[in-house]
């Protein structure tokens, strides 16, 4: 089968959109005719080789479409049902699965480096030569095949540019606060970012009562919008000590729970210094794997949780349909999330937008 991917074929070059082709699904296998796909920052650190994976490749994990057909074996979803791809599936039988923690599938960690699915091959090329698939996911692209595990059913009520945004950034940033730290109702949260990840922490801590829920950015624009997802009180770190803030909202203490979602180096410190002793920091954010973090050592005294979270905690057969159900109702706020809906082949601009204050996500429309 044939059809238009966004493909990167060198670190620092654009994407060229170019006719791909994938074999029949395998045995296990879920071809999906892909709807929407945000664009991530992480698909960004692969496009600017600070995280490298083999090339060429496809870029893209945050997507949500239609089952085409499925592979031998497959029985959790079928032709016609809608789902958003999880970027995290697993095999359900190895050492870390058996433990409870999918997230750290071991057949996952093996074969995702390699740009492989969970079988350890790839289903795409390029004329003539294999492509590599990104997080068992590769959703800039028309159609994809994934592990069955990594196709999500959910309503076909939620439309697919919203539906694709629980794949990634809501689902971490949400996850952050309802599965990681269980925020309870009255807690105090402070949240370092008010990106796409960071305003989902904090819409996540205004649906679990917490109060109050504090933003810091440094971008004021940003802060507005993290008002409108629930923030009480919004902290300008390019203005004032974001530590000392904080302690002032929280009767000198800290907060209850930090949340760390902006990934530069220089705020990993700053969110373990917010937390009040017995509190609990949660590190989404991530930086260079090299570097190291400068914590002092005072900032952990009188007993804290140090908690590193990359995917919120997912379980995602039971969390998407939940979130989703969450729109539907009106709680969970995804079209405020959208700043830009582009086609396929604008995805360089999409790129080049990222990182302006005014834009939180950008959604392809693959079909149109
Ligand atoms: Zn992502
Ligand atoms: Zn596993």
């Amino acid at each position: 089968m044939k059809f238009q991917a966004a493909v990167l074929h060198e670190y620092g070059t654009p994407l060229a959109i170019e006719e791909i082709q994938t074999v029949d699904p395998k045995p296990g296998d879920v071809l999906i005719r892909l709807h929407a796909s945000g664009l991530c920052h992480t698909d960004l650190e692969v496009i600017q080789g600070s995280l490298a994976y083999p090339l060429p490749i496809v870029l893209g994990h945050e997507g949500a479409g239609v089952v085409e057909a499925v592979g031998d074996g497959v029985s959790l979803v079928s032709p016609g049902n809608h789902v958003i791809c999880s970027w995290n599936p697993s095999c359900g039988h190895c050492f870390y699965c058996d433990r409870n923690q999918p997230i750290l599938c071991e057949v996952v960690t093996n074969t995702r480096p390699k740009g492989h699915l969970m079988d350890d091959t790839s289903r795409m090329t390029v004329n003539g030569t294999k492509l590599h698939h990104f997080s068992e996911t590769s959703t800039h692209a028309q159609y994809t095949i994934v592990p069955e595990s990594g196709a999500i059913r959910v309503s076909k009520e939620i439309p697919f540019d919203r539906a694709c945004l629980i794949g990634c950034e809501v689902m971490t940033g949400f996850g952050a606060i309802t599965n990681i730290a269980k925020v309870p109702m009255g807690a105090s949260v402070a949240v370092f970012g008010t990106g796409a990840v960071g305003l989902n922490v904090v819409q996540g801590a205004r649906l679990s009562g917490a109060e109050p829920i504090i933003a810091i950015d440094v971008a004021n624009e940003k802060l507005t919008i993290a008002r409108r997802f629930g923030a009480t009180e919004i902290v300008n770190a390019s203005e004032t000590d974001p530590v000392d803030e904080v302690k002032t909202m929280t009767a000198g203490r800290g907060a209850d729970y930090v949340i760390e979602a902006a990934g530069i180096t220089h705020t990993f410190s700053p969110a373990i210094e917010s937390v009040r002793q017995g509190g609990m920091v949660v590190l989404l954010g991530k930086t260079d794997v090299q570097r190291e973090i400068p914590v002092r050592w005072g900032a952990m005294m009188g007993e804290r949780v140090i908690v590193r979270s990359s995917y919120g905690g997912a379980r995602p057969r039971r969390d998407f349909p939940l979130l989703v159900q969450t729109y539907l109702d009106g709680k969970l706020m995804l079209d405020e999330l959208i700043s830009q809906r582009i086609k396929l082949d604008q995805i360089n601009e999409g790129f080049a937008s990222m990182g302006q204050s005014d834009v939180i996500r950008s959604v392809i429309d693959l079909q149109s």
